[in-house]
Order: structure tokens, then sequence, then C-alpha cells
């Protein structure tokens, strides 16, 4: 079955591979996004598509899309530095913004799929963190306007699931890398790759131990698609349990892109976790997912993607 599909944040780095995963199964796609770190060259190779339409709007404000058959829910800022500059927007698109596309779900009788993240486990106590564990976050400190915005848009979606009969999903998502990813919007990535292919130096944050777990986007998107099929309505983490200390990373960086560039050791954010990593049995045994692509074998996917806004900046 066809379906017309609702995607907000269709302009983002996963709202706009979602989009393209989805037109391929063949529905129709309506894409909002208010711009604020989302890109229109995200989706400018969409332009000739009849099955895709663009709207630049904010999902804070109350819209109509007309009828729709699902609604993935995918705007917020979600890189560190851009959730700090737009700490209140953050703070309302997971609540206001969130209830609002819940509305539109309940009112078209559509199914419903959230992203959420595995920053909902703060700096986590447990590891690798399973869906069960229920996190160590600060509710104050300067992240907090993104744990806390998404940690109360999961409680609002469950209880529209609960209270309104809404067919609802909840994944939390690992970090994710991939063409598309913001070459400026400062995540450890797209950071490294760019400073890689420019000879910069490499700047790691604090001692470089921390560690995270890199999932491709296509391997990411698989199990969003998949997900949003299920029946399952707590939460999935989805992600790529393959952990790597950001001096690791840094080191697969150099070798991918065969930079000579230097590491320079900077200041760590405040309250940034030391460790991530997803336990994914859920995913495997309900989804039957897991990744398929190694970091290094990522990287190399993304090399492209970055020499090109390399090009474009230089
Ligand atoms: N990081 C780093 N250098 C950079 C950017 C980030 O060492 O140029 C570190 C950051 O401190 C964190 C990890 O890399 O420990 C991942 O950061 P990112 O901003 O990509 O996302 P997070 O997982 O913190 O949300």
């Amino acid at each position: 079955m066809t379906m017309r599909i609702l995607v907000t944040g269709a302009a983002g780095f996963l709202g706009s591979h979602l989009t393209d995963r989805l037109l391929s199964e063949g529905h129709s796609v309506l894409g909002v996004d208010n711009l604020c770190t989302g890109d229109l060259d995200n989706i400018a190779h969409l332009a000739n598509e009849r099955r895709f339409t663009f709207e630049q709007r904010d999902i804070c404000e109350t819209f109509d899309p007309g009828p729709v058959d699902y609604v993935f829910n995918m705007a917020s800022p979600a890189s560190p530095p851009e959730y700090l500059r737009l700490a209140i927007e953050t703070l309302r698109v997971g609540s206001v913004g969130t209830e609002n596309t819940l509305k539109i779900a309940q009112q078209y009788g559509a199914g419903y799929l959230h992203a959420s993240t595995s920053e909902c486990y703060g700096d986590p106590l447990e590891h690798p963190q399973a869906e069960t564990y229920w996190g160590n976050v600060n509710p104050v400190g300067p992240r907090s306007v993104y744990d806390e915005a998404k940690r109360y848009a999961e409680s609002l979606v469950m209880a529209y699931h609960r209270y309104r009969g809404v067919n609802t999903h909840l994944v939390r998502i690992f970090n994710t890398y991939g063409p598309r990813l913001h070459p400026d919007d400062g995540r450890v990535i797209s950071n490294l790759m760019m400073q890689a292919l420019r000879g910069d130096p490499l700047t790691v944050y604090g001692d470089g131990s921390q560690t995270r777990s890199f999932c491709f986007v296509n391997d990411l998107i698989d199990g969003i698609a998949r997900l949003s099929r299920s029946e399952e309505h707590l939460p999935v983490n989805i992600g790529n349990p393959d952990e790597f200390t950001i001096l690791k990373c840094a080191q697969a960086v150099l070798e991918v892109t065969g930079s000579k560039s230097e590491l320079r050791f900077d200041a760590l954010p405040e309250d940034d976790p030391t460790r991530r990593r997803p336990d994914i049995t859920k995913a495997r045994t309900l989804l039957g997912w897991e990744p398929k692509v190694t970091l290094r074998e990522g990287l190399v996917k993304s090399l492209d993607f970055f020499k090109s806004k390399v090009r474009a900046t230089a």
C-alpha cells in the first residue's frame, strides 16, 4: 500500500535521507522544515519529483497537512553547538511542535514515529545502554535543552499512545554520520573530516578518551523504516554497537582521508557524556535489524560529500 506521509525536518540530515527512502518505496511525501538547521541542498535533487512536496514552516505553529497515513517527526536541532545556539527553539520543537504533529496523527488516524535520542540516557551509568535504562541526565545543565526536550517528547508520545490511541513508535538514535551531515554544525565526524581534508588540525575535545558508537546513515534509516512498520510502542535503540574513543575515531579519519593533519586538544564541553554504546538486542530480535557498515567503510562512503563541501568553501 502506498501512503501519503508527513516528514517534519525533511531538509535535515536524517529527514532528507528518510524522505529518499520513503519515495523509493513508492510513497508520497509532504516534507516540512523551518530551515533553522536544515538545508535545502539536502532535498535539491527532489525538485522534479512529483510525489514530493516541500513547505517551509515551523511545526510549533499549528497547520493542517490534509489527510496523511503516517507522520515521521524528525524536526529538531540535533548537534550540540546548534541546540545550544537554538536552546528555546529546541525545547519548543520537542514539546509544542511534537504535540502539534501528534494531533495531526490522531486527527487522520495516521501512524507516528518520533526521532528520539541516546541523549535520553545522559552520561550513562549503565554500559552499554539498553532501552530499560532510565538514564543519568542533568536537568539544568546546558545540554538539558535537548535532553529534556527529547525526554518530554517521549513521555508525550507515550501518552498519545496510551490515552488517545495513536499508533506511535519511538526510535532512540545513536550517533549517526554520512553524506549530508552538515559540514559546519560542530559534530565530531563532520568537524574531523572537514579538518582532515583541509589539512587543519583535528580538534579533539578533552583527552579524547570519551567514546561514541557511530552508525552509517543508510543502516539507521533501514532500522527506522522497520520500526515504523512494527507493533512496538516502547523505545527501540537504533545505532551501531562498535564503540570508539574519539582518539580512535580521529585516527580512522586520518587513515581514510590520507591526511597528515595533527591533533589539537581543546576543552571538553560541559556534561559531555563519557561513553555511549547501544545495546541493540531489542532491534535485533524485534526487527531483525543490525547495522552492516563499519566506521571505516562509512567514512569512505562519506568522503566525496565532504570533499565537495571543502571545494565549495575553498
Ligand atoms: N568532539 C571532539 N571534537 C570535535 C567535536 C566533538 O572531540 O571537533 C567530541 C565531543 O566532545 C563528544 C564526541 O566528540 O565527546 C561526539 O560529539 P558530537 O558533537 O558529534 O555529538 P554528541 O555525541 O556529543 O551528541
